[in-house]
């Protein structure tokens, strides 16, 4: 077929039959993936735990907490172990795992309850993921930056393994789930014509793409749309010659829109749409933490922002971090923050 010919060998053959090999000689098998799972993450581990299966394997996917309502339509999403419920079984299967992947993390920090128990664990550990500086500890490491989603990783990794015309459609749905919400449904970081030749791979194992992009993006409840028009409305700041403008909810501002974990995903890209805007953070009161999503275009490096101030990090124009304190406290370190890179603000903003 002309289309797979010209996929090129992303990942070192050498690992891609470390990896087989590592997986023909494991019985129990572990996928884990980053806290607050989103649809890359879900996308990457499912298609994995659905090809390990049907190489009869005894595997599980645990992930640290809870995932949102729009992602449990993928096949198997429901057989999901979540380690916050019970994390004595989690510690259980983990430790007597012989083989665990980590998926779309790059250090366990990112597992949060579930880090000492992989750090524990004497199986032997793979890690695939598309985040900058992988973490010590793990005996094969699929370190790719560069590659927009870890699905497509996997998706690689299957491919590049021979594995393609076996792939089912079951799996070929979750990886292009993961591919299509990690890059906004092909916004950004989607410029590579080898994304748009898996995904013409994926579609010929009869992946209806449309009804994907409905099932995850049109399938939010009123709620979520009168807490968006309450934030933008009410809650959004903009700094003109900064280019920057920031978004926040307290507890007290979700508490009369049911809010429902997933609610909002997707509010930080909002800001990004106003001309001249090209840093957008997004600061959420949580369970006992305050958390931080951060979007930028062009070169502003929004994971180093998120890395200086709120023990982040992530991808170079899409990060997090978090933050222990107050909300009056996030929103006075985010103000120093941004003054503190006013300069790079501007530089990034006339450079492209
Ligand atoms: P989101 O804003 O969608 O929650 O996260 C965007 C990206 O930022 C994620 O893909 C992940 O790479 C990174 N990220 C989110 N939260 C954190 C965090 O608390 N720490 C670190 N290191 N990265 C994060
Ligand atoms: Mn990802």
């Amino acid at each position: 077929m002309k289309f797979t010919e010209s996929l090129s060998d992303v990942i070192e053959p050498k690992k891609v039959d470390q990896i087989m090999q590592a997986i023909e000689e494991a019985e129990q098998i572990v996928i884990t993936t980053h806290l607050s799972p989103d649809g890359d993450a879900l996308g990457s581990s499912l298609a994995l735990f659905h090809f390990l299966k049907d190489l009869e394997k005894n595997v599980r996917i645990i992930v640290p907490n809870s995932f949102p309502y729009f992602l449990k339509w993928m096949k198997g999403a429901g057989e999901i172990s979540i380690a916050e419920y019970n994390p004595e079984a989690a510690r259980h299967i983990m430790m007597h795992a012989d083989l665990i992947f980590s998926l779309d993390y790059n250090i366990s920090k990112r597992i949060g309850l579930m880090a000492p128990m992989l750090e524990d664990s004497p199986a032997r550990k793979i890690l695939i993921d598309h985040h900058l500086f992988p973490g010590n500890g793990f005996h094969i490491v699929v370190s790719h930056p560069e590659i927009s989603s870890t699905s497509e990783l996997i998706f690689r990794l299957l491919f590049q393994a021979g594995r393609y015309e076996k792939l089912t459609r079951a799996e070929a749905e979750c990886i292009y789930c993961g591919m299509m919400t990690d890059t906004g449904g092909f916004t950004y970081n989607s410029s590579d014509p080898e994304i748009f030749e898996i995904i013409s791979l994926l579609l010929r194992k009869k992946v209806d793409k449309d009804d994907i992009y409905s099932k995850v993006f049109h399938n939010y409840s009123a709620e979520r749309f009168r807490l968006l028009g309450f934030t933008l409305s009410q809650r959004m700041d903009i700094y003109p010659d900064l280019h920057a403008a920031l978004i926040w909810l307290s507890k007290e501002d979700q508490a009369p829109f049911r809010f429902s974990k997933g609610d909002t995903e997707g509010f930080v890209n909002y800001p990004l749409s106003i001309k001249g805007i090209i840093f957008s953070t997004f600061i959420r009161e949580d369970e006992g933490l305050i958390k931080l999503s951060f979007r930028s275009q062009r070169s502003f490096p929004c994971n180093e922002f998120a890395a200086d101030f709120f023990n982040g990090g992530g991808h170079l124009n899409a990060s997090g971090g978090e933050f222990y304190g107050s909300m009056e406290t996030a929103l006075e370190l985010y103000a120093t923050g941004l003054k503190q890179y006013e300069e790079i603000l501007k530089r990034s903003m006339d450079e492209d």
